[in-house]
């Protein structure tokens, strides 16, 4: 198939399953517990390798006794590592909060900044982290959030043969609308977790399922597009 024709068919499935992702969530949201920017990029930087609900679990006591920047610029290493010791990566997550919010003192005001090139300049902050940042704290649709389950599902959907996230972000950039950029990656991790789970996806119950060019082998689907 010529890429103009290919791309403009996997653009027209991607509108389709995006107003079937909207009906089917209407309410989806980010799921991580935040009051401020900061304490969402905190939250969002320890959901790596974690369950937002875990994090949630986390935060309460972590954001009782350092609410802010600056105390969490100012905060015992130690100390903080012990809070969000159970998100698993605890070091590295304490070193990176705490060297993003410095950094965010020293540079940015004490302030999240808006731009993606700022905010990729923070410790521990790639743009996975930025997009949900950019989207949830300030409306900003700057990228499409790629984790495990947006990069599975959108696979499968056959919106893309990539497996670098930077690449799948690529591609998925072409072909939904700006504004749904975002809702597009909180929806499709619904789908993901509920529905088009990694081992074995349930694809008879699947409501995109007639959409789906990986629809008939879902046996074969966690070894060729699994992730
Ligand atoms: S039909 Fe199967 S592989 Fe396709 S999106 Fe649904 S659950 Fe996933």
């Amino acid at each position: 198939m010529a890429i103009g024709r290919r791309v403009a068919v996997r653009k027209q499935r991607a509108n389709e399953v995006l107003v079937r992702l909207k009906r089917r969530y209407p309410d989806a949201t980010c799921t991580l517990n935040y009051q401020t920017p900061v304490q969402l990029l905190v939250a969002t930087i320890l959901s790596a390798q974690c369950t937002d609900a875990r994090v949630n679990q986390v935060t309460p006591a972590l954001f009782a006794q350092f609410p802010d920047v600056v105390a969490l610029a100012a905060a015992d290493l130690e100390e903080l590592e012990n809070l969000v010791k159970s998100t698993g990566f605890y070091r590295n997550k304490a070193r990176h909060i705490q060297g993003a919010c410095r950094k965010m003192l020293s540079e940015f005001g004490g302030k999240v900044p808006q731009e993606m090139s700022q905010l990729l300049t923070l410790p521990g902050v790639a743009r996975k982290t930025a997009n949900v940042v950019l989207a949830h704290a300030y409306g900003i649709n700057a990228g499409v959030t790629v984790d495990t389950h947006v990069k599975r599902v959108s696979r499968r959907l056959g919106l893309t043969e990539h497996s670098d996230p930077v690449r799948i972000e690529r591609d998925l950039i072409e072909l939904l609308p700006q504004p749904d950029w975002e809702n597009w990656s909180i929806r499709l991790i619904y789908h993901g977790r509920e529905t088009c789970i990694a081992r074995s996806p349930r694809c008879g119950e699947c409501f995109l399922g007639d959409l789906c060019p990986s629809q008939a082998g879902s046996v074969a689907l966690s070894g060729k597009n699994g992730g």
